[in-house]
């Protein structure tokens, strides 16, 4: 006799046990999504159709997928889901940014910024700015993130989440022309996460927007940057300086005493990068800690021969911690010292500063106040 064992993997779909868990496909790749399928005795085009209405209509509601035989929807409906987001609260910023605060499912919050930017010829260039984790352990002094410390990695599915989310709120015909992985939490610390809603993002069937499209802003875990990059070849990569020396870096971003300028620096140089790429250096001015003109002097010295840019960002302030944003006329010079030496260095505006929507800003009030009330 033939024993029927059911597992994990080859879970006996038709069964109409009320124990059967629902699956969210959101977050799986188109191979998944066909497995699923085949799984359920359906056709591999199947996933390919369903893995298309999700990420490239952005449809969430499985029995809409018109394309689909209707008994094929109603047991889709019984098996599986398509998990999506709604906007707990949404700010507007005065210069039109705006803060989108999600609820996950499990009832934390993350947020993303979009940004828009007016283009002279009337039309609007939209960024969307977006979480990979729930708080961040990198710790980096200056960050109001830092201070909910970390609370969980967000999920692949959570992460293309708020990109489809904050697709649905865009005017209509509307696109985004840039997405950065720049939005509470550190993507290399949730490596593969990150590289599977990069994925989806980049998949010519799915959402299809090009790699170029995308960034990603590390703290410079040097080992994992070099996987991502050699994972998903083309993504812009952002690396957060923040000091021309280990003795201050090492102050104000911890993970320095792991991944020091040297490592970091080394593997930076030695990124398999196409021949248009080039690195993006993130440093935060913070008065008297990091902007002197000797720093600016030791930084170009750091970057030389690296093809590389500089993003210089003005301390974006928020309470209780003993930081400066420099005056403007410290950071003109800062950047003036960088551009004789050849760099090619930018004050980033910040935007959404007046919505707590800049770099540096985004975090859960509550977990920064149990944190600090546990501390006490
Ligand atoms: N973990 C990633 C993403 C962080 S947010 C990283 O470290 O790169 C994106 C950038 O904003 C980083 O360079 C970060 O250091 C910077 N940042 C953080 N807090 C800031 C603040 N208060 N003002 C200005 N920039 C800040």
């Amino acid at each position: 006799m033939e024993l029927m064992v059911s597992t994990k993997n080859s879970p006996d779909w038709r069964d109409d046990s009320p124990a059967q868990e629902i699956t969210d496909l959101k977050g799986m790749g188109e191979e998944e999504i066909i497995e699923f399928c085949l799984e359920a005795g359906e056709p591999a085009y199947r996933g390919r159709q369903i893995f298309s209405w999700i990420y490239a209509k952005g449809e969430t509601d499985l029995d809409r997928m018109s394309d689909l035989p209707r008994a094929f929807r109603e047991e889709l409906a019984r098996r599986a889901r398509v998990g999506w987001l709604e906007p707990e609260k949404v700010e507007k910023g005065a210069d039109g940014t705006e803060k989108f605060l999600w609820r996950l499912g499990d009832g934390n919050l993350v947020e993303s910024v979009r940004v828009p930017m007016p283009l002279p010829d009337g039309k609007t260039r939209w960024s969307l700015c977006i979480s990979t984790q729930v708080g961040c352990a990198m710790g980096c002094a200056f960050c109001l993130t830092a201070k909910m410390g970390f609370v969980r990695q967000l999920s692949a599915g959570e992460i293309v989440e708020q990109f489809l989310a904050a697709r649905r709120l865009l005017p209509e015909g509307e696109r985004y022309h840039n997405v950065v992985f720049m939005g509470m939490g550190e993507p290399l610390d949730n490596l593969e996460a990150s590289v599977a809603a990069v994925r989806l993002l980049t998949h010519p069937k799915g959402v299809g927007m090009s790699p170029r499209r995308l960034t990603l802003s590390t703290v410079g875990i040097a080992p994992k940057l070099l996987e991502f990059v050699r994972e998903v070849p083309g993504v812009g990569v952002a690396v957060s300086l923040h000091a021309a020396d280990d003795v201050t870096r090492g102050k104000i971003v911890p993970p320095n005493r792991k991944w020091p300028l040297n490592e970091i620096l080394t593997t930076c140089r030695n990124l398999p990068l196409s021949e248009r790429q080039r690195i993006t250096f993130e440093y935060v001015l913070l008065s008297g800690v990091n902007d002197s003109p000797e720093d600016a002097r030791k930084l170009a010295g750091l970057l030389r021969g690296i093809r590389c840019k500089v993003n210089l960002l003005p301390w974006n302030p928020f309470p209780d911690v003993s930081f400066e944003r420099p005056a403007d006329s410290r950071v003109g010079e800062f950047r003036r010292i960088l551009t004789q030496s050849g760099l090619d260095a930018f004050v980033r505006q910040s935007k959404g500063l007046d919505i707590r929507a800049a770099c540096g800003q985004l975090a859960d009030d509550d977990k920064i106040a149990d944190r600090a009330g546990r501390r006490s």
